[in-house]
């Protein structure tokens, strides 16, 4: 053994090759602090140890490296630059120690090779995958850029353009892809990976492959003409501008750091990426959007902690067919759990039926699918008249029409038919879970599962957990919906539950301001591209329908009539009572028709500005940081106030709440991480100027106590 830690081992092979193996103990191999300095003291012995000729890095898991150890990043980039600098020099100096050493070098690449696990790779004279490779370099997902030399080597091997797209998108490469580009050699089935590695070092060590050559590519600058080059940043500094937005700068500051670096050795160019790296490192944005990646995990581990208390969903039943029991029934057959479709008319379930055929003939259009997958979804869902049907369902998820009564006799209609221990659960929107679970004989197997609209777009799904809930009823359900590669947040029973709570509070804001003769197409070009909302309040509630909207808004004056009881006609209630139920019906706040294209159009409609003015008189002016305070702030104090009252477990939860169910803006990172960004002290002094607007302007008394405190939602 030549080198050995927790997470390295080297040992010499035959002919004098050694074999470096990521080995790290859990489950994958990431580039944490440890294993980098472990990395660089295995490159120490090796550079010691005069028989090496060659050496060949492979991993013992079934991935290679999936990449830096990202909860390490935020306590890493809140350390002064000069720390930093220090840190990101280290490790590269680590990666420049791979790709000198005085013989050839090969990687053997099975799963994931991520950010430092791809950079890791480039250093290596030589890559050769297996079919299960995935490469690439996902940081400016993350907000920042290749921190380990990424952007230096990687456009010296594929070349700037590939580099380009590679970088920008952040997307992983499979192995034959990325073979096309020449980012690696070879591609071999896995089980001669490492054997093929080793011969081709054995022939660079012959000379009959030029490692040499290879390696002082790239220690050069890049060999682009001039004019190319120049076209080609510039080309692509329009496209990852048009794609990625002003709220996202990484994938711009990596074309940057692309361009400069590439008329400079590999010296210079690193210190451009170092740089680059530390100033993207300290932004908001990248705080946030590591947060969200934090948070990902946390509630996924949530979810995988629970299965452990689930009962197994092998058949589920959904009941009613409808807009939502029809996404319910695909989403559980395209992700392998039969499914029985029940609805009491048969136009219904023909209607389920064909959304179901129609998004999975989309998906084999687009390559995503074979005929034979899509024929095997579509047996997987059962449509049925009759109850009979769900008798030997694990779970059923009850879908109908939202009407307390006819669900209530649904309820109890169907736990008559199921056994003693299905689970049954309700996609209700408003209704009270408590309430609900009334009408049935056990209440402890019943809680709620609401799905957002469209069910195979929407990844959040909330389980809503009654007074009567049992643990086991609420595991199972939290498992069946990661089984239907949906992302669970369990909250507790009240008015609109967690994700309706807090967006009604925004569309009062957004009411008041109409009231107040604001423009609705004005608040929504504020609210999309100043705040980052994919759609403003006007157009999302013409998405959501404006009798949805009417109904839910009714529901929540009820459950919380200090603040969000309603005085007089709103801006809601104009469109509702003019029969303006937004795309549904063709008109809402704007007005919809059908492009040459055969798409959706959305346009000003001078009649329904016609009818605010009646309400509300003529039109006034609003800056946009008044438009963002009056209609955030409702928002942000209701979350809070679920989290001081459990609703909600914790700020994460909350925070990919309204990532996965609203889309809040990611760079933002969800209302607790935009609390901390501004301050609590600064927020509360912001909202207590709109206080005299009402009882949702008015923070809580916790929310002070934190400001007094300079305190803040995340550690
Ligand atoms: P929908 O009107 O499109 O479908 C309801 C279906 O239920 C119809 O096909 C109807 O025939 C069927 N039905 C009625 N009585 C039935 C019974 N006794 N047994 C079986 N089927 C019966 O409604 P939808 O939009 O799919 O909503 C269904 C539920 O999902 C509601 O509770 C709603 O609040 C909730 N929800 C809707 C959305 C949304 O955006 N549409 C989002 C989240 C939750």
């Amino acid at each position: 053994m030549i080198y050995q830690s927790p997470t390295i081992q080297v040992e010499l092979l035959e002919d004098n090759i050694a074999k470096l193996c990521f080995n790290a103990p859990g489950s994958v191999n990431k580039f944490d602090r440890e294993t980098l300095a472990s990395l660089d003291a295995a490159l120490d012995s090796i550079k010691q140890d005069s028989n090496i000729k060659a050496l060949v890095l492979t991993s013992s898991k079934d991935t290679f490296i999936v990449g830096a150890d990202i909860t390490e990043f935020l306590g890493l980039f809140s350390q002064d630059d000069a720390v930093l600098l220090s840190w990101v020099e280290q490790a590269n100096a680590v990666f420049n120690k791979l790709e000198d050493l005085p013989f050839p070098t090969a990687s053997a690449i099975k799963g994931f090779a991520l950010g430092g696990g791809c950079e890791t790779v480039l250093a290596t004279d030589f890559r050769i995958a297996d079919t299960t490779a995935k490469i690439g370099l996902p940081e400016t997902k993350l907000g920042i850029i290749p921190g380990f030399g990424g952007t230096v080597r990687l456009p010296r091997v594929i070349g700037a353009d590939n580099a380009l797209e590679w970088i920008t998108t952040g997307k992983d490469q499979r192995a034959e892809d990325a073979l096309k580009v020449g980012a690696v050699d070879a591609v071999v089935a896995p089980q001669v990976l490492e054997a093929a590695a080793i011969q081709m070092l054995k022939d660079a060590v012959a000379e009959k492959l030029d490692w040499q050559a290879r390696r002082k590519r790239k220690l050069s600058p890049l060999t682009l003409p001039r004019l190319e080059a120049m076209m080609s940043f510039t080309t692509a500094k329009g496209m990852v501008f048009a794609v990625a937005g002003k709220h996202y700068p990484a994938p711009m500051a990596a074309v940057s750091v692309i361009e400069q670096a590439s008329t400079k050795g590999r010296t210079e160019a690193l210190q451009i990426e170092h740089q680059a790296f530390i100033k993207l490192a300290k932004t908001d944005v990248a705080k946030a959007l590591i947060g969200i990646f934090l948070n990902d995990q946390f509630v996924k581990g949530k979810a995988k902690k629970a299965g452990k208390l689930a009962k197994a969903v092998n058949n589920a039943a959904v009941l009613g067919a409808g807009i939502m029991g029809g996404g319910i029934a695909y989403q559980s057959a395209s992700k392998g759990t039969p499914i029985v479709m029940k609805d009491i008319a048969q136009p219904a379930l023909d209607l389920g039926l064909n959304e179901a055929a129609k998004l999975l003939t989309a998906q084999v259009a687009r390559g995503r699918s074979t005929p034979e997958k899509m024929a095997k979804v579509l047996n997987n869902i059962t449509p049925s008249l009759d109850y009979a049907a769900v008798k030997h369902s694990d779970i059923v998820v009850e879908a109908v029409v939202e009407h307390p009564k006819v669900k209530a006799q649904v309820l109890a209609e169907v736990e008559g038919y199921v056994s003693e221990d299905t689970i049954i659960a309700s996609n209700t929107s408003t209704i009270s879970i408590n309430l609900l679970a009334k009408s049935m004989k056990k209440p402890e197997r019943f809680c709620g599962m609401h799905f957002f609209n469209p069910v195979h777009k929407m990844p959040l799904v909330e389980v809503i957990r009654g007074e009567h809930s049992s643990e086991e009823t609420i595991a199972s359900v939290v498992a069946y919906a990661s089984k239907m590669g949906k992302t669970p947040i369990v909250v507790n029973d009240c008015p609109g539950f967690f994700v309706n709570r807090v967006l009604f509070p925004y569309f009062a804001g957004f009411n008041g301001l109409l009231a107040d003769g604001g423009d609705f197409a004005a608040i929504d070009k504020v609210m999309e591209k100043q705040f980052g909302w994919p759609m403003g309040p006007a157009y999302l509630l013409d998405v959501v329908g404006l009798d949805t909207g009417h109904h839910a808004q009714a529901v929540m004056a009820e459950g919380f009539p200090d603040r969000m009881g309603k005085s007089g006609t709103d801006a809601i209630d104009v469109m509702f009572d003019n029969k303006r139920l937004g795309q549904k019906n063709g008109k809402g706040f704007y007005v919809y028709s059908v492009d040459s294209r055969g798409k959706p159009k959305k346009d000003v409609d001078p009649a329904s500005y016609g009818l605010l003015k009646d309400a509300f008189g003529e039109l006034k002016a609003f800056e946009a940081d008044d438009i963002i305070a009056r209609t955030m702030i409702p928002m942000i104090i209701e979350t809070v106030r679920c989290l001081e009252e459990g609703i909600v477990a914790s700020p994460a939860e909350a925070d990919m709440g309204l990532v996965y169910g609203l889309g809040f803006p990611p760079f933002r990172g969800g209302v607790f991480r935009y609390l901390d960004t501004m301050g609590v002290a600064n927020f509360v002094a912001l909202a207590d100027k709109y206080a005299h607007l009402g009882g949702l302007y008015q923070v809580t008394d916790a929310m002070r106590a934190k400001a007094t405190n300079n305190g803040s939602y995340y550690q």
